[in-house]
């Protein structure tokens, strides 16, 4: 077979084993990778941005350390895309808003040149929701993303190009940004591996903000491995951002090889009422399938989950309430004419952010608001705290909590779109992990009736991303033999 009827199959392994055997070189995993991708973005729309000269440039450093037998990086000739939220030097970087049409960053995020530096082909930035606001790619200035399983219906959002250009098989591996499931969901929707580490596993060095205090980093791939290798390559402190943490990070790939015998499964009560039975249906055979493995399953309770949305909600406005003011003509981006300060930032912000983002820094502004401050937001954080300790308490009695991803399977384009609240449902199981921080992650589980993906969504304790891979490997290397 050739690398261009290959390119959409190989794993991390794969390509390695590939190039030290001179099965195939760099320069032609990049040009393959890229073609691909390009040929697939007319029906996907996932691309926003091609990076050739990135990709190829990386190749030949790959290829040319592979001929004088030097080491070669743990993603050598991997080819990745990243989220157009993550900064990329001298590659605009829009943020899925025409706010930044014209933005090019003089730096590289730091996940990304950990990338790099480890050998991956960046072939380019992905489409995504305006500054990861949205949970269907359907708020993107560029226009929505086609989930690449069912090209009628969302690819899930804020991180849906990455999902799709993962699942169409462009890339072998791509990185999303998570405040309240932007990557678990789309994940889901897709039927690819997605995983948001704990808080401060990643730097968020060089992500365009949305909320600071919700905001990870992590990857998308086909495989639990392979997700796992690209975590462990972008992980670990970083002093350009000081709430990236100390804590090593742990070699994932030989920890998952331990089998499941004795780990304890918790279910949430919570997140199995008002579930769609199809969906209910492959979560609990999945539950099943763990069980085989030598999982003990019981039931636990993270009672204030029902408030988990209106208090992600007010704070994640009121932070990119904050953070968005950035955004005034002044720097960055591009500048409306007008005869006034106050004009000119008011034409600025209203030419350039679309309607979602708009109406989250009304609300965010509000929340802030002197009067309202104490009633909305303190509470918000004090609620914030409650669901946090549900985590700590629950993680007490068991090892990892197992719960379905998103209450539906990817939806129809356009069916959510008047309907802001009924969008916002789509996370009502995957923002609870950011708002405690904790490590989650969506591994495919199945389809639904009618032949859409299902992701089954795992939380561990913080920093214990290990058990977490442990428990998707094996469940994956199960039910994929
Ligand atoms: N859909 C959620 C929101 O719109 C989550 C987005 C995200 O995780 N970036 O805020």
């Amino acid at each position: 077979m050739s690398i261009s009827e290959d390119i959409a199959t190989l794993s991390i392994r794969s390509i390695r084993d590939g190039l030290l055997n001179k099965k195939f070189s760099a320069t032609e995993i990049a040009e393959a990778a890229l073609l691909h991708a390009v040929k697939h973005n007319e029906a996907t729309n996932s691309f926003l941005a091609f990076s050739p000269e990135r990709a190829v440039t990386n190749a030949e450093k790959v290829d040319s350390a592979i001929a004088k037998g030097e080491y070669v990086g743990q993603l050598a000739g991997v080819p990745v895309a990243v989220k157009d939220v993550l900064a990329t030097k001298g590659v605009r970087t829009t943020c899925g808003s025409k706010i930044l049409e014209h933005y090019i960053p003089p730096y590289d995020a730091t996940a990304v040149w950990r990338l790099e530096a480890e050998g991956a082909l960046l072939v380019g930035k992905t489409n995504c929701d305006e500054f990861a606001m949205g949970s269907s790619n359907e708020n993107s200035a560029y226009g929505p993303v086609r989930n690449p399983r069912a090209l009628d219906r969302v690819p899930g959002g804020s991180s849906g190009g990455s999902a799709a250009a993962v699942a169409q098989g462009s890339v072998v591996a791509s990185l999303g940004s998570d405040t309240g499931g932007s990557i678990r969901q789309p994940a889901s929707f897709c039927g690819v591996t997605g995983v948001t580490p704990t808080y401060g596993r990643v730097s968020r060095y060089g992500l365009v903000a949305y909320a600071s205090s919700l905001d990870h980093v992590g990857p998308f791939a086909r495989n639990v491995e392979d997700a796992a290798t690209v975590l462990r390559v972008i992980a670990g402190r970083d002093d350009q951002d000081s709430t990236s943490a100390f804590t090593p990070v742990d070699d994932y790939a030989t920890m998952m090889r331990h089998s499941l015998r004795g780990l304890k499964l918790g279910l949430p009560k919570e997140y199995f009422e008002g579930l769609q039975s199809d969906t209910g249906d492959v979560i609990h055979a999945a539950v099943r399938q763990l069980e085989s493995l030598g999982c003990e399953v019981q039931e636990v309770s993270l009672p204030h989950t029902r408030y988990a949305l209106s208090c992600y909600y007010i704070i994640a406005t009121a932070e990119a309430s904050s953070n968005l003011a950035r955004f005034d003509g002044v720097r960055y981006s591009a500048r409306a004419e007008a005869d006034n300060l106050s004009d000119m930032y008011r034409n600025t912000r209203g030419a350039g952010f679309g309607v979602e983002v708009k109406r989250r820094i009304m609300l965010g502004t509000y929340v802030l608001s002197a009067g309202y401050y104490d009633a909305y937001y303190r509470k918000a954080q004090q609620v914030r705290a409650l669901i946090s300790r549900d985590f700590t308490e629950a993680l007490e009695k068991v090892d990892a909590l197992v719960t379905p991803v998103s209450p539906f399977p990817a939806f129809k384009i356009g069916e959510k779109t008047s309907d802001p609240l009924a969008m916002y449902l789509s996370d009502v199981y995957t923002l609870t992990g950011d708002l405690a921080g904790v490590p989650c992650m969506s591994v495919p589980c199945g389809q639904s009736p009618e032949g859409l993906p299902v992701g089954l969504q795992i939380f561990t304790k913080h920093f214990d991303e290990s058990t977490m891979f442990r428990l998707a490997y094996q469940y994956e290397l199960f039910t994929t033999q």
